[in-house]
This record gives structure tokens, C-alpha cells and sequence, in this order.
């Protein structure tokens, strides 16, 4: 470009800022800088060089103020924010926001705890001085607003404290790490909001308490940096996939603030809670330009507070209003996100009594400067996007800080201009969430003291604690009124005659729970989020919304497989009970003898006590028995020839309790394994069997981590190992993708490597030359040796698919859903075979998550794929002669009765015919064939929590099925028992499966032929 150009350009900037600062009425703070301050030229001149089109900025940033003693993110950078070809590493963003500090009185920064691979995250507070020296004065005044109980709930105290308090608006950059652009943005906010002096800066300055997380996802912002590093120094080549963002898991890192089991999600989530903000402001990039969608479309979560609905609607519509004058395009706030799921990161304020808020702002994965084009959707004019992006457009990082900041400033600046608004509106929610149980309910909920899986019970009061819900403690037994269940009716109004006997049965109408039950009252500032994690969700088929964003069920006592019962009688509230912050679940040894018992609960703990008393003898009793007058249920753990010391030592600090037996039990048992376990990855996708390698790392279990394309050449895999688990791969997991990765036959490696320029890529986890080949048909050979030799493969949802269509079960067809949509719910599966070892510890009926999980058909001839259930079968006689019941004749010979046609459940192999079982070599000898342990509910029991709509097309068929191979087994599951840390209920037939790999034909009932 010539310099004649950019002159022009500049000329045209200075029009449009001209006009769009006329479009603010007198006595409106009108944007734009202050004419008395001087502007840093040259700093000016490279960010107006940086943007591409003159329409890409506005009056609020195309300007940077000079300042003799504060220095620029260019000190850092050694060039503007947003400049092409730099993204500073998180420790440089740091190093730049403590220069600011120590320059300005006006920042602070504050240290908010480590990540999984111990680097550091950050807050920066930026306001006046004088705010600032008031910082903590301050907190304390919006802890009364935050817990209106402080305050007796009177509203003429809140507000004084509304008229004295400064708000706090939390900023929080770069979650997802292929999203870049909020750091350099960020860096230089917090400059224009420590030095620019120009009338609007400081009305957010004197206003705001601005506080800003830069990097949330810090692992992963580090080895963004490194891939980028790595495309500069390779280009014209292709680079690697993020396959990896933080220890765990990529771009579920924002799907956490239910869980809470990553630190990121904790360290912000203490950061709320101890500052109190009002607003949780989180920045990502993908549509183009600023799509402020947090209002996105509906349904809407049903436990927030209406107030917050009208908030979001309040500030987006300002937000896209203000950049709208500035004729900025591509600004908007609805688009095809609904705002159901409380998973993301920002909803820690929806469900706090604060005020979520997310951009999806445009960007490139990286500082390039790119020509982009637009999908038409993404262009097209609609009702809410009046002026729309450009179909086609250079777009660069410094485009990307232009808006954002500019949405940024728009936004600090209405909230600083409506502040006793917000404030006020924060303590009234912070007050409906107090009044919960009398304005709509339900008074409590109560995790009965009795339920015997009391360390999953501690699990979920422990994910409660972190979302800093008040937990108490029943001093002496209450007895609540239950609610009065409806009659059930069918359809045209009449009792069904099966049901009428049912309800004449007297219902009890009270409950009694144990002294030391857990209660969580509503009347408590952070009721919301405890109401929306442990009520149900009811997405109906029917709803506009066809698309859900995110998972629609998760109902947590129902995925952790404890009890939780909501008390709707406001009599729990006056019974006697503590608060309790110090949660442990007693355990230890009791009795007295030298063999051990521990009943099985399924409860994930017995697992890590396996492998944490490693060399001691563990049996896992086969049937149920009797000792001291107790019984104990089949797959209670009888511990033999240790020191009690030791067991008790243990038990006490994961809350189990073994009972000391006089002798051992006579009944038939089987040694339980500390099995030594591969993980198994590919290279395609790491991020959904990142929540399998976080659930055993937090059980303590040993395992090794290998890709598909290590053990393509390991050959004593069996030697090595006793299970392999393979968990989910999430949207490549085809069998193509598995086996043959990407395309080698053309294009460059792909590095996954540590190297000088790329030293952070390597984390706690994997690492390969070029990440593009697959397991290969070598490595699938490898793995149905594994478990021909007595290894177990444990397959879910699409590598289960991969082990049926790869060969590795003859008895398993496994077939992708067509109609039915299950987006991530709660569904019912009932037990089918309790005697198989996998099934320990689970009752009847067993609640999981699925989606859309693939559907299991067993068949006994191997090879085939026909499902007979196809087509209309003949379940009635032909027409002929005689009643229904009789049989027809044929003239000249008697009438002969028809064979009976063999009969199948759905989860079932149909059984064979005799001309099926006539010199075929494909039927599957009875121990061979599979074994159904856990099956879906029928249809009409399948929702449990979430969207079930074609339920049919899964209901009863195989949820957990396991398939011999050899000595050994392929293990299917349909369901996903390991999600996000919200399914501790079925991690343990997992846990099962591993303990028990070599003793997995235990019980089974083979058909006679
Ligand atoms: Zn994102």
C-alpha cells in the first residue's frame, strides 16, 4: 500500500469517528478521545495500518493516548496489539499487566491460583485510585448485597450500601486457545483504562471496578503460542491441530461450571465468589464480527432469575446499538444459541445472582492476516442483523481487538452510567434466591444419611461446595409431608385397568430423614444453582429449538446415583441443623477378625482402595452371603492376610467401612485385580477421554496413556497390559479416521513435539513426529491379539461402533441412530444380567448419560447384520378356516399346528431357527455370544432428565454388552459412563470391568445350544 493511501484512509477514520461521535445526544459522554491529551502517534499509526477497512474500529479505539510513565503492550510485544504474526505467550500477558501495575496506581493485580500444570492465572483490577484504595472496603459492601441475609433482607439497607458501593465487571479472555485475540485486546484496554483521559474512559474509571482474567485457559494458551510459532517458521505448510488445550480436556474447558472438576473453572469460580462482580463478561471468537450472544435465543435456562433475562436483553441491546452508531457492521445479539445448559464458564454469574455475558467475536486461529469469506447465513440480512458482516473480507487480529475492545468500552460504560440499577438489581436477585422456598420452592434438598453410597453422596456435596452453596447437617431426625402425587390417567381421561391396583395402595405422605442427613436450604443466597443441578430438565420435542446447543439433561443425583430428594414442606427449613464446611464421610474398620468385608455400592472408591492396597489379597464374593447376622450382596470385596492398621487406615480416608469377619465366607469368590491399564488415544481428538484420564487421576488409579498409533507397533501389548480403555473420540470417530488418521499419502508431518521453537507444546501428556497416522490394520490386529490373549477392550459410544465394524466382535451390530435425538440426557437402562461382575454394586434400575448413543443389536451368526425385526412379522395365524385360536386345514389332511415362532426380547440375539442352525459355520457357540449387562429402559421409561424424542429406536436395546473374543473381551458401552465429571453414578462399570477383567464370565447362563 501506498502512503497516499493510508493517508486517506487515516482522513476517512477521522470522518467516520467525526460522525459517529455527533450520533450521541448533548449531555450524553460522547466517545472518542480527549483533544488536551496527547495521542501516542506512532502507536496510533500501526494499529490504523493493522485495520483492514476504515468501517473495522470506532472513536473509542482508534486512538492510544500517550503517557510519559506507563508503558504500552508494545514494551512487551514489540508491537501494537493485534499486530500480525505476534501472540504472546501467557507469562508475557503477565509480565505486561505487573508493568502496568507498577506504573499506575490505577492497577492491581491479583494471583487467583494455578492451573493442572501449575502456571499461573491472574486477576487485574483496574479503576481510579481512589476506588482502588477501596478495594476492600468495597468487597465487604457488596458481600451484604451479595447475601442479603447480612442485611435482614431489608431493602432500605441495601440501599445505602447500593448508593456508596462500586460495581465490579469481570472480564475473562481466552478460554478456548484457538481463540486468540483476547489477550493483546485485553492488555490494551487495561492501558486505555489506566491512562486515557478523555471524558468516557472516566466515566468508567470513576464508575467501574474493571477486572480482567486475561488467559483463563493458560496450558493451552502456551501451546497455541507454540503451534503458531511453529506455522510461522513452516509457511506454506499445513500445522498441527490444538489436539491438546489444558491437561484434560479443549473446548469443554467451558462446559465445567456444573462440575467444576477443572482448576481454571475453580480459580474463576472463587474469584466471583470473593469479589462479588456483577457482570462475568467471557470472550470467544468464531462468528463474525461480534455476535453478543448471550441472548442468543431460547429456551432460556429455567432456574435464572427473569431479572438477568431483562439484563441481557438491557446491555446487548446498548451494546449493538452504540457500535451500530458507530458503523461498525456485523453486530448483533440473536443467533442460533439457546441459553439451556449451565455449563459454561460465564453461567458461574447466571447462577450466581450476577450477570452473564459472551462474545463470539471474528478471528483466524491465530495473528494472520487472512481473506475470509462468509457463509450466506453468516452475511445474510435477518430481523436482529440489520447491518451484516461482508461476504467477503481481509480480516486481521487488530480487526478482532477493535471490536472486541470497542464492545468492551460500550458495555463498561453503560454499566458505569446505570450502576445503582445493576447494584440494586444484584441484591434483589441475591434476595429472591433467599426467598426461594416461600415464593416458589422448593424449601430444601435433602441426601438422606442412610443411602448407602455415601462417598458418591460426598462426591456431589463436594461439587456443591465449590459453587459455594451452603451445606447443613440434620441434628436429629426430620420428618418432612410429601407432596401429594396426581392420579395417572390415560389417555381420554380413564384409569388403565394395570394402573388402578397400583394406586389404591396407600402413598405415604411423610418422610423421615436420618439425623445426619445433608440438607441444602434454599433460603440461601446461591440456592439457584443448587436448584438447577439437582432439579430435573424437561426439554420437550415440541420446542422451536430444534438444535440444542449443549447437553439438555443433567441432573445430578440422578448421574451420580445417589438420592436427592426435593423437600418441598417448608417444615425442613426449622429443623435442627448445622452448617457444615468440613465434609468427610467416617469410615474405617469395625468388628472384630481378620478377614474384611466391604459391601459393594458401586461406589468409585473401592477402586482406588484396590489400588491403593495393592499387593493385598481382594476377592470378589460371587453370590450374596451371610456374616453376623448382616447380609452382604454379591460383589462385596473380602479382604484377606492384611494389617488391619493398614486397611483401616486406608478406608478411613476414602469413607469406606470393612466389618471384620470372624472367618472368611464359604461362598464362591474371584480374585479383584489392580489390572494395569492403557489408555487409549487417538490424534484426532483428545478431548472427550480427557474426562476418563481426570476421573482416574482424582481416583488415584495407575494408568499408562499411548496412542493408536503406539501400539500399532507395540507387539506384546497382553504383556503389558490387562485392559485397554478406549474411550469416546467425540465427532472423528469414524472407523476410516480411526484406522487411517489423516491423509499421509500427501501434505507435511504434523509435529506434536517439544522443541526449541515450540518448548510448551508437551505438556502432562503425549507426543509423535506427525500426528497424522491412525492405529493402521496393523494396529487393529495388535488389539484383537491383545484380547484373544485374555485382554478386555472397553469400547464406548463411537470407538464401540469401531470395535463392532472392525471385527472385533462377531456378536454385537452396532448401527447408528437415524430419527432418534437424545441430546445429552438422563435416560433410564435397567439391570439385565446382575450376576456379571460388571453390573457389582448397581440395582435395578441405573440412570446414565447418553447421546444419541449408537444402538446395540446382538446376534447369535456371526457376519450378520440383519435385524429380522424389519418389516411386519407374522404374529397371528393366515386366514383360513376356524376361530383365531384353531388350526387351519388343508382338504384331504388333517390341520397341523404351526412351530412356534422363538421369542426375543430386544436385547436379545434372536434366537436361532433349525434351518439356521443346519451346517453354518457362522453360529456363534453359546459361550461365545454375547452378554447384555445393562439394557435402555422401555420407551415410555427412557427419559429420565433432558430431550428424548424417537425414543423407540433405542429403547431396550443393549446399554452395556459384553462380547468374548478369545480368552478375552470387548466391552460396548452405548451410554458414555464418564462425562464431565457429572457421572460419577457409572463410573464403576467401568471400574468393574477393570477389577474384575479376568472373572468377566462370572455367572453367565449360556443357552442350551
Ligand atoms: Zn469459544
Amino acid at each position: 500500500m501506498t502512503r497516499g493511501f493510508w493517508s486517506k484512509l487515516a482522513l476517512v477514520l477521522f470522518i467516520c469517528a467525526a460522525l459517529a461521535a455527533k450520533a450521541f445526544a448533548d449531555g450524553e459522554t460522547q466517545p472518542g478521545r480527549d483533544r488536551k491529551q496527547p495521542v501516542d502517534e506512532a502507536y496510533t499509526a500501526k494499529m490504523k495500518k493493522y485495520t483492514t477497512e476504515p468501517f473495522f474500529t470506532s472513536p473509542l479505539v482508534d486512538y492510544l493516548p500517550a503517557s510519559k510513565t506507563v508503558p504500552t503492550p508494545e514494551a512487551v510485544l514489540g508491537d501494537v496489539s493485534g499486530a500480525p504474526g505476534i501472540l504472546p505467550y501467557a507469562e508475557d500477558v503477565y509480565k505486561y499487566m505487573r508493568m502496568l501495575e507498577k506504573a499506575s496506581p490505577r492497577v492491581k493485580v491479583f494471583s487467583i491460583g494455578t492451573t493442572e500444570e501449575g502456571r499461573e492465572m491472574i486477576a487485574v483490577a483496574l479503576s481510579s485510585e481512589s476506588n482502588l484504595k477501596k478495594m476492600e472496603e468495597n468487597r465487604a459492601l457488596l458481600g451484604k448485597l451479595a447475601d442479603p441475609r447480612s442485611l435482614n433482607l431489608n431493602d432500605a439497607e441495601a440501599d445505602k450500601i447500593v448508593g456508596q458501593a462500586m460495581p465490579i465487571y469481570y472480564v475473562t479472555g481466552t478460554i478456548h486457545s484457538p481463540e486468540t485475540g483476547a489477550p493483546t485486546a485485553l492488555m490494551e484496554l487495561a492501558y486505555r483504562l489506566a491512562v486515557d483521559e478523555s471524558p468516557y474512559i472516566k466515566d468508567i474509571r470513576d464508575g467501574v471496578i474493571t477486572l480482567i482474567t486475561p488467559v483463563v485457559e493458560v496450558d493451552g494458551r502456551d501451546r497455541m503460542v507454540d503451534i503458531y510459532r511453529w506455522h510461522l517458521a513452516h509457511p506454506g505448510q499445513n500445522y498441527p491441530n490444538l489436539v491438546y488445550w489444558g491437561k484434560y480436556v479443549a473446548h469443554d474447558n467451558n462446559r465445567d461450571a456444573m462440575g467444576v472438576t477443572l482448576k481454571l473453572t475453580e480459580n474463576v469460580m472463587n474469584t466471583y465468589a470473593k469479589w462479588n462482580p456483577q457482570v462475568l463478561h467471557d470472550l470467544h471468537e468464531s462468528v463474525p464480527y461480534l455476535y453478543d450472544n448471550t441472548i442468543g435465543d431460547g429456551p432460556y435456562n429455567a432456574w435464572i432469575d427473569p431479572i438477568l433475562a431483562d439484563e441481557w436483553n438491557l446491555i446487548s441491546g446498548r451494546n449493538v446499538a452504540d457500535m451500530t452508531k458507530f458503523g461498525m457492521p456485523g453486530v448483533f445479539s440473536h443467533g442460533d444459541f439457546d441459553t439451556w445448559s449451565p455449563g459454561y464458564l460465564m453461567f458461574i454469574a447466571a447462577l450466581h445472582n450476577g450477570i452473564s455475558r459472551l462474545y463470539e467475536t471474528f478471528g483466524n486461529g491465530g495473528a494472520d492476516t487472512v481473506e475470509r469469506t462468509l457463509e450466506p447465513e453468516d452475511y445474510a440480512r435477518t430481523w436482529y442483523k440489520q447491518n451484516p458482516p461482508l461476504p467477503k473480507v481481509m480480516w486481521s487480529q487488530r480487526d478482532n481487538n477493535n471490536y472486541e475492545q470497542t464492545g468492551l468500552l460500550v458495555s463498561l460504560h453503560y454499566f458505569s452510567e446505570n450502576k445503582r440499577m445493576f447494584l440494586k438489581n444484584f441484591y434483589l436477585k441475591a434476595k429472591r434466591s433467599v426467598e426461594k422456598p416461600k415464593t416458589e420452592g422448593p424449601a430444601a434438598y435433602a441426601l438422606p444419611a442412610d443411602d448407602p453410597r455415601r462417598t458418591v453422596q460426598l462426591e456431589l456435596l463436594k461439587v456443591m461446595q465449590k459453587q459455594h452453596v451452603e451445606i447443613s447437617r440434620l441434628a436429629s431426625a426430620a420428618t418432612v409431608a410429601l407432596p401429594r402425587k396426581k392420579e395417572k390417567k390415560a389417555k381420554g381421561g380413564e384409569k388403565k385397568a394395570d394402573e388402578k391396583g397400583k394406586d389404591e395402595k396407600p402413598q405415604p405422605t411423610t418422610r423421615t430423614f436420618p439425623a445426619g442427613s445433608y440438607v441444602i436450604r434454599m433460603d440461601q443466597p446461591y440456592s439457584r444453582i443448587a436448584d438447577a443441578l439437582l432439579d430435573y430438565q424437561y426439554w420437550s420435542p415440541e420446542d422451536p429449538q430444534k438444535t440444542p446447543y449443549d447437553d439438555t439433561g443433567w441432573t445430578f443425583g440422578e448421574l451420580f446415583g445417589v438420592e436427592v430428594s426435593r423437600v418441598t414442606d417448608m417444615k425442613i427449613l426449622d429443623a435442627p441443623m448445622e452448617r457444615v464446611t468440613d465434609l468427610t464421610v467416617p469410615g474405617g474398620v469395625k468388628g472384630e477378625g481378620t478377614v474384611f468385608a466391604i459391601e459393594n455400592h458401586a461406589e468409585p472408591a473401592l477402586a482406588s482402595l484396590r489400588y491403593q492396597l495393592k499387593e493385598a489379597d481382594m476377592q470378589a464374593a460371587e453370590e450374596q452371603f451371610e456374616a453376623g447376622g448382616k447380609n452382604y450382596p454379591p460383589g462385596t470385596i473380602v479382604v484377606r492376610g492384611l494389617d488391619r492398621g493398614q486397611l483401616d487406615s486406608a478406608s478411613k480416608e476414602l469413607g469406606l467401612s470393612p466389618v471384620a469377619l470372624a472367618s472368611a465366607p464359604s461362598v464362591k469368590m474371584h480374585p479383584l485385580r489392580a489390572a494395569r491399564i492403557l489408555l487409549l488415544h487417538t490424534w484426532l481428538s483428545t478431548q472427550t477421554e480427557g474426562w476418563w484420564r481426570l476421573a482416574l487421576d482424582r481416583l488415584g488409579i495407575p494408568y499408562d496413556y499411548a496412542s493408536t498409533q503406539t501400539i500399532a507397533g507395540t507387539s506384546d501389548l497382553r504383556e503389558k497390559y490387562d485392559v485397554i480403555l478406549f474411550p469416546p473420540i467425540g465427532g472423528a470417530g469414524s472407523i476410516d479416521n480411526i484406522v487411517n488418521g489423516l491423509p499421509t499419502n500427501w501434505g507435511n508431518p504434523l509435529p506434536w513435539q517439544k522443541t526449541e521453537l515450540t518448548p510448551k507444546l508437551v505438556g502432562r501428556n503425549d507426543s509423535t513426529p506427525d500426528m497424522r497416522p491412525g492405529l493402521t490394520w496393523a494396529g487393529v490386529a495388535r488389539l484383537q491379539e491383545f484380547v484373544s490373549d485374555g485382554g478386555v477392550l472397553l469400547t464406548v459410544t463411537d470407538t464401540a461402533q469401531f470395535a463392532s465394524q472392525a471385527g472385533l466382535t462377531s456378536s454385537v451390530n452396532s448401527a447408528s441412530s437415524e430419527k432418534l435425538k437424545i441430546i445429552g440426557s438422563v435416560v433410564g437402562t435397567r439391570l439385565v444380567d446382575g450376576a456379571s461382575p460388571i453390573a457389582y454394586g448397581y440395582g435395578e434400575k441405573v440412570a446414565a448419560y447418553c447421546d444419541n448413543g449408537p444402538v446395540f443389536s446382538l446376534t447369535n451368526m456371526a457376519g450378520s447384520r440383519r435385524r429380522r425385526r424389519l418389516g411386519p412379522a407374522m404374529g397371528e395365524r393366515a386366514t383360513g378356516r376356524g376361530t383365531k385360536s384353531e388350526p387351519d386345514f388343508a382338504v384331504g389332511r388333517l390341520g397341523v399346528e404351526t412351530p412356534e415362532e422363538p421369542e426375543n426380547e430386544v436385547w436379545e440375539a434372536l434366537p436361532l431357527t433349525d434351518e439356521q442352525r443346519r451346517n453354518n459355520p457362522r453360529v456363534i457357540p453359546p459361550a461365545m455370544r454375547a452378554r447384555v449387562v445393562l439394557r435402555y429402559a422401555d420407551a415410555k421409561d427412557l427419559l429420565i432428565s433432558g430431550l428424548v424424542e424417537g425414543g423407540g429406536e433405542i429403547a431396550q436395546h443393549p446399554a452395556v454388552v459384553d462380547a468374548p473374543l478369545g480368552k478375552g473381551h470387548v466391552v460396548m458401552f452405548s451410554i458414555n459412563p464418564v462425562w464431565r465429571g457429572e457421572t460419577q453414578g457409572t463410573y464403576s462399570l467401568v471400574l468393574n470391568t477393570v477389577m474384575n477383567f479376568d472373572s468377566l464370565n462370572t455367572g453367565r447362563k449360556d443357552a442350551e445350544k
